[in-house]
């Protein structure tokens, strides 16, 4: 059925947590360049990371980004390597070690309890709040965060990628330096920057291929890091070689140029994009709601995630069965993490509305032909 959708790129409508769907005209630029880039000769799989193409798209990038989310002057812009995984690393490297005063953490969900650990690597950890014994459903009222007055910073996650949860407000004491990890919603709706120290993202949901992380910091914050960091893993190296410190990933930096040109020019700025991502998110949802029970939600409905739409069928076999049979309709990447197990509906930047009104029909007839079975 979704074959027969001849002007698209890939035969599949891609609902994968990660890596995502991209847009269609950018894969297909992606994929020229590949063979040749226009006025270089050269593919770009093939050109130099010192070429002065390569430094005015990693110009661009950095430049589309600013504009996008409306950088304040006083912020670095980062393209590193390492994925949201090695700032897990490298933030508490940077921030905390040395430090006799703790770092604040919340743990909303799975990643964010990836992030833990690490930073108890480097020094002391306050848990501000945990989720884990609700199962990671739902996210805190400002006053069950309980924090640290000394911190060095603050660190969570904006959106908890597996469980489908997402902060729709800024946490954290006036004044501390805030650290998010931005993987899974960065570039999906407008961000207040300014209200964070430093923001990562790895690039593979909502802007770009695997390979290329962005970070945003606090020009003051490069001053606090501290003196014996590997030099790959020193932010003041990235910042002074303004992301060509070694050889950066050519292509995945160059696609996620490529998105955030899209993001700019055909989707016409963040505020389109939020407003895009809510209409899908409000469809999905409504689908769920609307099923009797048939479906049901993981998370909170004040809690909900605009990028991951996490539910259940009434037992594990029919969640099984509904991912079987979406993916032999063409909705692939739909299976719930290994942890949560469920279905999981990621509905990135690219994933457009036809997609998602296509799953809602199908969740609508799955629905139609299971609803009788005993549970
Ligand atoms: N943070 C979040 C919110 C994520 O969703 C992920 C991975 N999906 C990571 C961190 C880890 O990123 P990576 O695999 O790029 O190291």
């Amino acid at each position: 059925m979704v074959g027969a959708a001849t002007a698209r790129v890939a035969r599949k409508f891609n609902f994968s947590g990660g890596p995502g769907a991209l847009p269609e005209s950018v894969l297909r630029e992606a994929s020229r360049a590949v063979i040749e880039v226009p006025g270089q000769g050269l593919s770009v799989l093939g050109i130099s990371h010192r070429s002065p193409w390569f430094r005015d798209v990693v110009d661009e990038a950095e430049r589309n980004i600013r504009e996008l989310l409306d950088v304040p002057n006083d912020y670095r812009v980062l393209f590193l390597q390492g994925g949201g995984t090695l700032q897990f690393s490298m933030v508490p490297m940077t921030l905390l070690r040395g430090s006799r005063r703790p770092a604040d953490y919340v743990h909303s969900g799975y990643w964010s309890g990836k992030a833990i650990p690490e930073a108890r690597r480097e020094g002391s950890v306050h848990v501000a709040w945990s989720g884990e014994a609700d199962g990671f459903r739902r996210l805190p009222a400002d006053a069950e965060l309980d924090w640290s007055d000394d911190a060095e910073y603050l660190h969570y996650v904006s959106n908890e990628t597996v469980e489908g949860v997402q902060f729709h407000r800024t946490i954290g004491l006036q004044d501390v330096t805030r650290v998010c990890d931005m993987s899974s919603d960065f570039l999906s709706r407008p961000a207040p920057v300014g209200d964070f120290g430093l923001i990562y993202a790895h690039a593979q949901k909502n802007f770009g291929p695997a390979g290329v992380t962005v970070v945003l910091l606090r020009d003051h914050l490069l001053g606090r890091a501290s003196p014996d960091l590997p030099a790959l893993l020193d932010y003041r190296n990235h910042a002074a070689m303004r992301s060509i410190y070694n050889t950066p990933p050519v292509f995945a930096i160059y696609v996620a140029m490529l998105v955030t040109r899209w993001l700019r020019d055909e989707v016409g700025g963040l505020g389109n994009m939020d407003a895009i991502n809510r209409e899908k998110a409000r469809r999905l949802y409504g689908r769920i709601d609307g099923s009797g029970g048939f479906y049901s939600g993981h998370a909170a409905p004040a809690d909900r995630s605009l990028m991951n739409a996490v539910f259940r069928l009434r037992t594990a076999e029919l969640d099984a069965a509904f991912v079987e049979e979406a993916d032999a309709e063409g909705f692939a990447g739909l299976e719930g993490h290994r942890t949560v197990g469920g279905v999981r509906a990621s509905l990135y930047n690219a994933v457009g509305l036809t997609a998602v009104n296509s799953l809602c029909e199908f969740m609508d007839d799955f629905r139609a032909r299971h609803r009788t079975e005993a549970p």
